[in-house]
């Protein structure tokens, strides 16, 4: 039973892969927002943000899993999983100040301003009937004063609304919509203290700052929306874990059907999250894993004209480059810095042979191959080899067998020393990268 469920699992998980977020090295502090379409587009499309203010993990990963670990199946749902990318990526909560306070008036000059005017569009595109700004806040929202950390002035696990219903045609009753999500999350709860709540700031009897946010902007423009807060008193995955219970539910109210490619517990989305992560170089020629990469990487072959051209696995990855050292980015954290050994890359991109574990394989560059015991590189007349960590006297590479021994242990591309690179050359040009994964 567990074995059928994984392997279904796996299945999903190759159709994920294909959907690869593209992108190239940005050099200054403009990072556009991404917008992922899923399903098939409908005038009942959910619209998701995260990342709204950097420093909320919880919620850009939530967003940001539901575009890389769910099949729509039926409706449409959009995804704006990096609002304010800047300022995920500098971890700052906003570097050019509250972007969530910026729904009512702003200047033209201010440096938010496009990417105010671009939201404000998604908002209010006519498909979009529901609107969830997911966000992490602090402690625990209670009605009544507890203590410190459980009262009504903490932000922590509730739903939000502005206000208890709205004049429109669809999902005006938002106390209700409200009070379904948070029975649902109350369902699953991992430790009662996680307990949800509807949190109404009745913004139109004069909450000023509220007046300035996201969703009443949405609900002046007629559009039911939501705000949905997890507890940075808990682990980012735990985060997670709320905050898709409750897009779960919005989905189901919705009427839009989902395919998830994990288990809905704290386990299963730890993984999805750090699991499976990578990030593809230069129209494939490398594959780098980035779950267990070493925090620097020396003598890395970037193309000589600095450009580096990227695929990763999710849209909260990006590449800085300052001076010659580019460092990749996942949301808030900083996974590696590579020292660029500045190449000119070879046009064409080929496959190479090997014999990995004594069995022939043709294996093209870019990819990661699980070896059990050795690997031989077959001599090619148009490449030259280098097998990073590895030498031997004779100063050949190829056509020997080689195991995880042979391989100096600090070249590898990973922290616990599993995995290693081959390099390929032709005319002193860089060509492709090839990874060999040990198994144990
Ligand atoms: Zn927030």
């Amino acid at each position: 039973m567990v074995f059928d469920l994984n392997r279904g699992i796996l299945k999903l998980y190759k159709i994920f892969l294909l959907a690869f977020f593209t992108s190239t090295l940005v050099a200054n502090n403009t990072l556009n927002f991404s917008l992922i379409k899923k399903g098939i587009d409908d005038n009942n499309t959910l619209l998701i943000i995260g990342g709204i203010q950097g420093d909320e993990p919880g919620g850009f990963i939530s967003a940001s899993l539901l575009s890389t670990h769910y099949e729509i199946t039926k409706g449409s749902v959009w995804i704006v999983p990096n609002l304010n990318f800047y300022s995920i990526i500098k971890r700052s909560r906003g570097p050019y100040g509250d972007m969530n306070r910026k729904f009512a008036t702003l200047s033209k000059k201010d440096p938010e301003y496009e990417t105010i005017q671009r939201i404000k569009s998604y908002i209010k595109d006519e498909r979009v009937k529901l609107i969830v700004n997911l966000h992490d806040g602090s402690g625990y929202y209670r009605p009544t004063y507890i203590d410190n950390l459980h009262s009504p002035y903490r932000w922590g696990q509730c739903s939000i609304i502005d206000q208890t219903k709205l004049n429109i045609q669809k999902y005006s009753n938002l106390k209700e919509i409200s009070q379904q999500v948070v029975k649902y999350v109350n369902k699953n709860l991992l430790k009662d203290e996680h307990k949800y709540h509807v949190h109404n700031t009745r913004t139109k009897e004069g909450d000023k700052e509220m007046e300035k946010t996201l969703t009443y902007f949405a609900i002046n423009n007629g559009k039911a929306a939501f705000g949905n807060e997890a507890s940075k008193s808990l682990a980012t995955h735990t985060r997670v874990y709320y905050h898709l219970l409750a897009l779960e539910k919005y989905m189901d109210i919705m009427g839009i059907e989902y395919k998830r490619n994990f288990r809905m517990d704290s386990k299963g989305v730890y993984a999805a999250i750090n699991n499976d992560i990578y990030i593809s170089l230069y129209d494939n020629r490398i594959k780098l894993p980035l779950s267990e990469i070493r925090g620097f990487l020396k003598y890395f072959p970037i193309k000589k004209d600095q450009i580096i051209d990227f695929k990763a696995s999710n849209p909260l990855m990006k590449i800085v480059k300052k001076g010659n050292i580019y460092t990749i980015h996942y949301g808030n954290r900083r996974l590696s810095k590579l020292k660029a050994d500045y190449q000119e890359y070879n046009k064409k991109n080929d496959k190479v042979s090997f014999l990995i574990d004594g069995e022939p394989r043709d294996i093209a560059f870019g990819t990661i191959v699980n070896v059990s015991k050795n690997f031989l590189v077959k001599h090619d007349e148009n490449f030259r080899v280098n097998i990073i960590g590895y030498t031997n006297k004779q100063k050949i590479e190829t056509d020997v067998n080689i195991n995880k021994k042979q391989i100096a242990k600090r070249f590898s591309i990973d922290k616990k020393g599993y995995i290693y690179r081959v390099e390929y050359y032709s005319k002193d040009k860089f060509a492709g990268m090839v990874l060999i994964k040990f198994m144990s």
